[in-house]
């Protein structure tokens, strides 16, 4: 069972990396799938690349 707090967590995650959730300084934003801006880390960048995410 998903706690409120985990919800809220979720919602908000829109600062941190879309993939790991890790917060840095060399953060790139890329579209996904559903045209929404994401926030990737430098060290899941070539994720988003493999996943064909378009950089913004
Ligand atoms: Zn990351």
């Amino acid at each position: 069972m998903r706690s409120p707090i985990t919800i809220i967590k979720e919602k908000s995650n829109n600062k941190s990396c879309y993939f790991c959730s890790r917060k840095t300084s060399d953060m790139r934003v890329y579209k996904n799938e559903h045209n929404q801006k994401i926030k990737v880390c430098h060290l899941c960048v070539e994720y988003a690349e493999r996943r064909a995410y378009r950089k913004v």
